[in-house]
């Protein structure tokens, strides 16, 4: 290993899943560790699924991430938004493992930085946006959670951000993000079964009330403040 890619393995080690988004998180990855204990979620979401889901699901994507890039020198260096952006310039050979494992280690990493215990309502300037572009919070949750429901099979709810702080909802399939068209998420909602089996089985529509509860809004707050100062990666 070299001594360059020795220093960047250990100071992206020391990210957490919070400081990791502020900054260009670049290869090789790892597991951004949880913000919180496992069970700070309870009810909502459970321990053993968070567990399961940082530990196992996360891991795996960072896992397969890194060994798809292992012969591919440059592109490993990549931040992740670039990488994911650039997909259609990566061989052939890696591009779907690079889509499925990168997205979902950039949606994992996003997932993780927005959620804590507390819950609460937006405030200030991204309030006022949610006013402006869905009519309120109570708009927003509802047209959110249907676009979620919506979603067949696995995949995200997302409301992405540009650079004038304009939002809006989207859904990707499988690990795909709006990142992989250059575009931002403020924030978003795993609708994969893994996220929600063990407590909701198969009532995703509860899983997506619920899961506002979790929400952190003053680290959304910063994703939208970043946004707008061009300084959102993942
Ligand atoms: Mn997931």
């Amino acid at each position: 290993m070299q001594r360059r890619e020795l220093l960047l393995g250990l100071g992206a080690g020391l990210l957490t899943a919070r400081t990791v988004l502020a900054q260009a998180p670049s290869g090789p990855h790892s597991l951004p560790p949880l913000a919180y204990a496992p069970n700070a979620l309870e009810p909502h979401i459970d321990t053993r699924t968070m567990e399961l889901h940082h530990g196992r699901h996360h891991a795996a994507y960072v896992n397969n991430l890194n060994t798809a890039l292992k012969d591919h020198g440059e592109a490993a260096k990549l931040p992740l938004q670039d990488l994911l952006a650039k997909l259609a310039e990566l061989p052939e050979s890696i591009r779907t493992a690079v889509r499925n494992n990168g997205g979902g280690h950039a949606n994992h990493s996003m997932f993780w930085s927005i959620m804590g215990p507390g819950g609460g309502q937006p405030a200030g300037a991204l309030a006022e946006a949610i006013q402006r572009d869905f009519g309120g919070f109570d708009k927003l949750q509802e047209q959110f959670n249907a676009a979620g429901l919506r979603v067949f099979g696995s995949g995200w709810v997302f409301v992405t951000v540009d650079g004038a702080g304009k939002l809006a909802i989207v859904t990707r399939p499988n690990q795909d993000t709006p990142l992989m068209e250059g575009g931002r998420v403020l924030f978003g909602n795993d609708v994969w079964e893994h996220a929600y089996y063990l407590l909701y089985q198969n009532r995703r529509g509860d899983y997506l009330k619920a899961w506002w509860n979790v929400v952190n809004w003053a680290e959304v707050a910063k994703r939208y403040e970043a946004a707008k100062a061009g300084k959102l990666s993942i």
